[in-house]
């Protein structure tokens, strides 16, 4: 799984450049599946998926999952969600970043920013005894003073051989409440933040989810196995590490 997970986070240090005005979202998928398909054993997970017809999704501003790759083409000051997931041999890993398209305005950059920490806080519960309702509450206690909205009928979920695997793991909750962690538990983490409702729909494609009002919406995915020490991302790399690129505004501050 960590092979699998170490696909997508090198690349999503390649596609980072690609993600700019006048790029279609289909040549994102193009990318994506050429990428994963040129290591040996890899494939795109999501292709065929419940039906899904791309490698990626790629969901756009108010798109909060599940966007369909088209040729819609990005404009300057958009924020893209890549969400990728790969198989290698039998293991999956899951994934997701959301990239500012050239200069984004304030308001998407502290909701990036936002969305990047409560990931970030996230992972840190998934602690060997803990329970999977301690990463709900992270994310909420996280969320709380910078007034974004969780939307609450998403949820990460476990993975292995299986994108999609049981427990189901909310990004609200409470400590000390649901499945509990165990060493070798592997879950997809994933918080999704607005800026505005908390309320979803999903568009006449069948796929498309936005929120209800339009507003916008951001969305970072790790795979995180649960071990004796605590949690080990196995989708990080070298885009995760640069911390700056989700600095180009200071949040309300936490500490
Ligand atoms: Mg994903
Ligand atoms: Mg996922």
């Amino acid at each position: 799984m960590a092979r699998a997970g170490a696909i997508i986070s090198s690349l999503f240090a390649e596609i980072e450049p690609l993600v700019r005005p006048g790029a279609s979202t289909a040549e994102l998928d193009r990318f994506v599946d050429d990428f994963v398909r040129s290591h040996r054993g890899a494939v795109p997970a999501f292709k065929g998926l419940y039906g899904f017809p791309a490698s990626a999704c790629v969901s756009v501003d108010e798109e909060v999952v599940h966007g369909i790759p088209s040729e819609r083409m990005l404009r300057e000051g958009e924020i893209v969600t890549i969400d990728i997931g790969v198989r290698r041999r039998s293991w999956c890993a899951d994934s997701a970043y959301t990239f500012p398209v050239g200069e984004v305005g304030r308001e998407a950059a502290l909701l990036m920013k936002a969305t990047y920490g409560a990931l970030g806080a996230a992972v840190a519960a998934a602690m060997p005894g803990g329970h999977v309702g301690d990463i709900g509450a992270a994310v909420v206690e996280w969320v709380r003073p910078t007034g974004h909205a969780i939307f609450r009928d998403l949820v990460g979920h476990g993975i292995g051989r299986s994108i999609h695997e049981e427990p189901q793991v909310p990004n609200l909750g409470e400590r000390g409440e649901g499945v509990r962690l165990e060493v070798g538990m592997v879950l997809a983490i994933e918080p999704m933040l607005g800026t505005g409702t908390h309320e979803i729909r999903t568009l006449s494609d069948d796929w498309t989810v936005v929120t209800a009002d339009r507003s916008l919406s951001a969305h970072f995915e790790h795979t995180v196995a649960v071990t004796a020490e605590g949690p080990l991302v196995l989708t990080g790399g070298a885009i995760w590490g640069d911390a700056k690129r989700q600095d180009r505004e200071s949040l309300p501050t936490r500490d």
